[in-house]
């Protein structure tokens, strides 16, 4: 534990990466621990992140590891931390090395928790296989690629009929599949078919289709839906048991409870990106939250309001 840093920042995705490249040049002693096991890892190509629109999703968190390691007082390493505990000095923070990198045990003076989100998709067998390159969960971020395709909108969560209204801006030959679930109401159901879209209520067999891309929603009575692409509602949980010993407020859904600063409420630990009460989950406001979470912190260190 001979090391001590002015910000450990846990999480290397966008929202972490942010808040170590704002801090490195408020000249703060940074160090940042990540997992390297990224959310948007099972896709190909990034979009929407201005000037990194199409970017493939390791480049872009590549290059921003390079642009806050080229800071002499900023260090990045892969390590998953395992636990963070409140000591005189601050905090202390051990992390298991991983990719062959060491382990480290730090004392720090604040935190920033960027650790990002875990997501459970419908049992649906296979559907990793197809999920990042035909299925995506964000519309906003792969929407405009399927523009006009044969789409299927899987999922066994409440707000699916608001979903497809929204889906069906980017293709009028939509299906909602609902896995055997009750989860659209017959209302919901008269309203969408209204605007021409026919709910399936079926359990799922399974996806068809191989190197050539998704070709079908296979139904548990052995009929084929034709489909060449659809977005998915998975469920998503926070995986926070490393920071638990300080106890910080959450939400009901487990999101890290933070102020309009990305304060947490326990003193000198922060949180950003996708961890905290959902917002859009998009690539540019996790890097937002980590610059606004950086300009808050940096101040509070220096004892000045944000
Ligand atoms: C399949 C898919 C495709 C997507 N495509 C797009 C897109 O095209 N455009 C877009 O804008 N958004 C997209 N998103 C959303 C986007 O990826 C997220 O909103 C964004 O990555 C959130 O950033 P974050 O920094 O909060 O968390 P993350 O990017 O999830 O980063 C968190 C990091 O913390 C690390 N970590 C976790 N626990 C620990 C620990 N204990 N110790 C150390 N490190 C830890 C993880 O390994 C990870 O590297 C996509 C998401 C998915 C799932």
């Amino acid at each position: 534990m001979s090391e001590a840093y002015d910000v450990v920042v846990i999480g290397g995705g966008p929202a972490g990466l942010s808040a170590a490249l704002n801090l490195a040049r408020a000249r703060r002693r940074v160090l940042v621990l990540d997992g390297n096991r990224p959310r948007h890892a099972a896709t190909l190509l990034s979009h929407g992140f201005l000037t990194r629109d199409g970017i493939p999703p390791l480049d872009l968190r590549r290059l921003g590891r390079e642009e806050v390691a080229a800071y002499d007082n900023a260090e990045v390493q892969f390590a998953l931390v395992h636990s963070v505990d409140a000591v005189a000095e601050g905090f202390r923070i051990v992390a298991q090395g991983v990719r062959g990198e060491p382990d480290r045990d730090v004392l720090t003076r604040t935190v920033v928790v960027a650790t990002g989100l875990t997501e459970t998709l419908p049992k649906v067998a296979n559907m990793r296989a197809f999920y990042g390159t035909a299925i995506h969960s964000c519309v906003e971020c792969d929407g405009f690629e399927k523009a006009d395709a044969p789409l299927a909108l899987i999922g066994e969560s409440a707000d699916l009929a608001e979903w497809a209204l929204l889906i069906a801006q980017w293709s009028a030959d939509l299906i909602v599949f609902t896995n055997g679930s009750s989860v659209v109401s017959e209302p919901e159901e008269d309203a969408l078919a209204a605007s021409g879209i026919r709910v399936e209520r079926q359990a799922i067999a399974e996806l068809s289709g191989g190197r050539e891309g998704l070709t079908g929603v296979v139904l548990e009575d052995g009929a084929v839906v034709p489909r060449t692409a659809g977005f998915v509602r998975p469920a998503w949980s926070t995986s926070l048991a490393f920071f638990e010993s300080l106890a910080p407020e959450r939400d009901a859904d487990g999101y890290v409870v933070i102020d309009s600063w990305g304060r947490t409420t326990v003193p000198g630990v922060y949180a950003a990106g996708d961890i905290t009460p959902p917002g859009p989950q998009q690539l540019i406001v996790a890097a937002g939250n980590g610059a606004r979470v950086a300009r808050a912190l940096n101040r509070d260190i220096a004892g000045v309001p944000s």
